[in-house]
Order: structure tokens, then C-alpha cells, then sequence
């Protein structure tokens, strides 16, 4: 699932003290490859990764304490955000308000119809009217009735009609006569869209006119489930979302979709068979979900500490023993490269980041040191102490820098490896590596 998947994108982020442009990238792909297996629209999930890489390079994550925490916050905010950033409750102005509920034959429209009614009783302190208005199944009908009793909410039919507007207006006339100041009309749907079906419901929306039209979706239907609201929006510009079925193994993809797609808020989920098995719609808690926010960032942490644990032991160890060398130094150059950002990475390495303020900090800056130290041999690299004159001359040749630029080299070395061996004795290297957070 989703969850799963982006969990999985967020250990690209193992091992990186700090997140960089490159994997951020890597990142985001992962991310986005996850967002089309959930059946989030292509478009969508191209256009959530740029606005979240824009963000994460924006908001400055490659000095972050703990990059990839921001990271998933980012995240996390820009999904709420394509949901619609906030909960947006049923609109229930008019007495009676009345209630259009549409969409799929099978979408959840009678059920939904039925927890509503529940809902808006015991939390509202309402008195609604349900109304039948699928006339071409009894079966249909005898449902909401069943339902109804089960709530202790009146039912209203007109057995043996066949003219959805004429019931619906005759529903709300007897709904002003009882008192009922909610009137939730269910309608018929079909198993795809026809434009008989769309006749109908907008015949009805004409008829009524409704306070709140909702359209209800089976989120299980992935991507059909987009295109559908698409086409039910187009024709009826219907108020509010209605997902069902997001209970059990239920990709999230539909909620993140559909929002953008027609830009109207999800009120509702359908999260179970049972009456009470309604909740409003929150984005953030759903992004939540979706991330399993707390799974992922335990997860990030763990891998964090491994990395650092291991890393800083190594390193402890050399350091302790004044066994840093040039090969080490060369690693770590060829870290910070790859990483990217050089102003912003030389503070990683233990010393380097004073070694380095007053270097013009350039990919040229590199090139020379690296060089350097390739020309060296590898004895030369493990034990510096044998660069003598000649060495240095012969490095210097070799690496088409100078002799000046060897010595300055060497020099900025031998000082940054007792700088190192000082720090390392007894103190914390994590907190010098500033990335234990
Ligand atoms: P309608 O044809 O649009 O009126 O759909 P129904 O309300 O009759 O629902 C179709 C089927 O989906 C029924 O078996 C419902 O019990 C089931 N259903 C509806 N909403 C949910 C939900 O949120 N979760 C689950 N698991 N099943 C649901
Ligand atoms: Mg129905």
C-alpha cells in the first residue's frame, strides 16, 4: 500500500547525515512512484513532487537538525494540502436543508444516506427525512426503509412511482408539515454513467434545489473513481465528496485525487458496513494515515542513529589512534561531492568546515586537493610523515599543481588531524559531525 511504499522512498534517506539536492531527488521519485500506484492521477503526483522539492530546497532541509523529519513534514503537509488543507463540514442552512446525495449504483449512496441521517440525530440534534428516490429497484427502497428503523428515522416512499421530482418535492412538502428540518434525498444510480441517469439526478437538483449536493465515490475504484467525479462535478457541480469504503486495504489514491481534479472539498468517509461507520473528512489526519506519520519517523530516527553509531565509531577510532589519513580525507571529499552543496556540507566533516572558511569553496577548490592526493602513493596517503621535499615535488609534478599547493595542503592536513585527535579523545563526535540532532 501507500504507506508501505512511502516508507520504503524514506529509506533512500538512510545514511544521509544531511539531505542534499540529489537525494531529495531520489526521494521524490520514490514518492511519486508510490503516489501512481495508488492510483493518484500522473499529472497530480508530477505536479505534488515538484511543489514538495521546491519546499524541501526552499525551506533551506540541507541545514535541517534532522533533514529527513522535515522531509516527511513536508510531505505530510503538502498531501493535507492537496486535500484541501482544511475539514469543511456539511453546509445545513434552509429548513429543511435539503440533501442531494448522487453517484455509481454500488458507490455507498443508500448507506451513506442512512449513517448521515444517524449522524446528524445524535451529534446535530436534527430531525431528518429520508427520502427514496432510486424507483427502479424495490429492493432499493425496502433498504432505506430497513435502515431507517434501524436509526428511528422516517422513510418517505411513494410506492409504485416512477418520477424521482415528483416524490423528491413531495418529500420536502410532508417534511415542513412534520417538522423534519432535514431532508436527505437518495437517489438511483447506474452501474457507468448515461446521460438517462444524469437527466434524472439533474431534473431533480432543478426541482429542488438542493442546499448541498454530495457525491458519493467508492474509493476502491481508483483512478474510475476520478474520472467519475470528474463527470458527475461537469453536470451536477455538486458540493461536497463522499468516500466510501476506505476501511480495510483501501488505497488512498481516490482522496488525493479527486480534490484537485474538481476542486471540492471530501466532506466524508465511509469507513465500515455499520451505521456509525462515518467520520468527517480532516486532511491532515488523513495525510496522516496515509504516512503512518509516526511508523516513518521512528523509522527515519533508527536508521539516523544506526548510521551515525557506526560511522562516528569508525571514525572515533581512527581518530583516537592518529590513523586519519589521506585516503580517509580523499573519502571524505568524494562524501561531501556527492552529497552536493559544498558550502553547506564542509561543516560536516570533523575540522573541515575551519580548514575550509577561508577557501573559495568551488568544485575547482577539489579538483586541486584531489588530484594532490591522488598523485600521492598509497603509503604516502596512510603516512604523511614520508612527504618529504622530494615527494612533494615530485606530487606537486604529477598533480599539475605547484609545490606551494602541495605544502598548503599537507599543512591544512597535519592541523586538521590534530584538531580531529583532540576532539576525539573523550568528546562526542556525533555532536562535532552536527548531525546527531
Ligand atoms: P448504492 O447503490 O450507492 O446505494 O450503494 P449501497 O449503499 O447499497 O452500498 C453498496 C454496498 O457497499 C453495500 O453492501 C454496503 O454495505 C457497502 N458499503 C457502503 N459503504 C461502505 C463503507 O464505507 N465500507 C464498506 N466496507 N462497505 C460499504
Ligand atoms: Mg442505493
Amino acid at each position: 500500500n501507500l504507506n508501505e511504499k512511502l516508507e520504503r522512498s524514506f529509506k533512500l534517506l538512510k545514511g544521509q547525515g544531511k539531505i542534499t539536492e540529489i537525494n531529495v531527488a531520489e526521494t521524490l521519485k520514490e514518492v511519486r512512484r508510490a503516489l501512481l500506484d495508488a492510483d493518484v492521477n500522473f499529472k497530480i503526483a508530477k505536479s505534488f513532487t515538484e511543489n514538495v522539492r521546491k519546499k524541501a530546497l526552499g525551506m533551506d532541509v540541507l541545514n535541517a537538525v534532522k533533514p529527513s523529519q522535515l522531509m516527511v513534514k513536508i510531505v505530510h503537509d503538502e498531501l493535507a494540502e492537496l486535500m484541501g488543507g482544511k475539514f469543511i463540514d456539511i453546509n445545513l442552512k434552509g429548513n429543511p436543508s435539503v440533501i442531494l446525495i448522487a453517484g455509481l449504483q454500488g458507490s455507498g449512496k443508500t448507506t451513506f444516506s442512512g449513517k448521515l441521517a444517524k449522524m446528524l440525530k445524535s451529534k446535530k440534534g436534527r430531525h431528518p427525512l429520508l427520502v427514496a428516490c432510486d424507483v427502479y429497484r424495490p429492493a432499493a427502497i425496502e433498504q432505506l426503509k430497513v435502515l431507517g428503523e434501524q436509526i428511528g428515522v422516517p422513510v418517505f416512499t411513494e410506492d409504485g412511482s416512477k418520477n424521482p421530482v415528483k416524490i423528491a418535492l413531495e418529500a420536502i412538502r410532508q417534511a415542513k408539515l412534520q417538522g423534519n428540518d432535514v431532508v436527505i434525498i437518495d437517489t438511483a444510480g447506474r452501474l457507468a454513467i448515461d446521460q438517462e441517469m444524469m437527466n434524472e439526478i439533474s431534473a431533480v437538483k432543478d426541482a429542488v434545489k438542493p442546499h448541498e449536493i454530495l457525491f458519493v465515490v467508492d474509493s476502491m475504484t481508483g483512478q474510475d473513481a476520478v474520472n467519475t467525479a470528474k463527470e458527475f462535478n461537469d453536470r451536477l457541480d455538486f458540493d461536497g465528496v463522499v468516500l466510501t469504503k476506505l476501511d480495510g486495504d483501501t488505497r488512498g489514491g481516490a482522496a488525493l485525487s479527486i480534490r484537485s481534479v474538481v476542486d471540492k472539498p471530501i466532506k466524508f468517509v465511509g469507513t465500515g458496513e455499520k451505521l456509525d461507520a462515518l467520520d468527517n473528512f480532516h486532511p491532515e489526519r488523513m495525510a496522516d494515515r496515509i504516512l503512518g506519520m509516526g511508523d516513518i519517523v521512528s523509522l527515519v530516527e533508527k536508521a539516523q542513529e544506526q548510521f551515525d553509531e557506526e560511522e562516528s565509531r569508525r571514525l572515533q577510532q581512527k581518530l583516537a589512534k592518529n590513523q586519519f589519513s589521506f585516503t580517509d580525507f580523499l573519502k571524505q571529499i568524494q562524501q561531501i561531492k556527492k552529497m552536493g552543496n559544498l558550502k553547506d556540507l564542509a561543516g560536516m566533516i570533523p575540522g573541515m568546515g575551519k580548514a575550509l572558511k577561508d577557501v573559495e569553496i568551488e568544485d575547482d577548490a577539489f579538483k586541486h586537493i584531489e588530484a594532490i592526493i591522488y598523485s600521492m602513493t598509497v603509503a604516502e596517503r596512510e603516512d604523511p610523515s614520508l612527504l618529504n621535499g622530494s615527494r612533494r615535488k615530485r606530487i606537486a609534478d604529477g598533480s599539475g599543481t605547484n609545490i606551494q599547493e602541495v605544502n598548503r595542503l599537507i599543512k591544512q592536513f597535519a592541523e586538521t588531524r590534530k584538531m580531529m585527535k583532540i576532539v576525539s579523545q573523550g568528546k562526542n563526535l556525533n555532536r562535532m559531525m552536527g548531525n546527531a540532532g
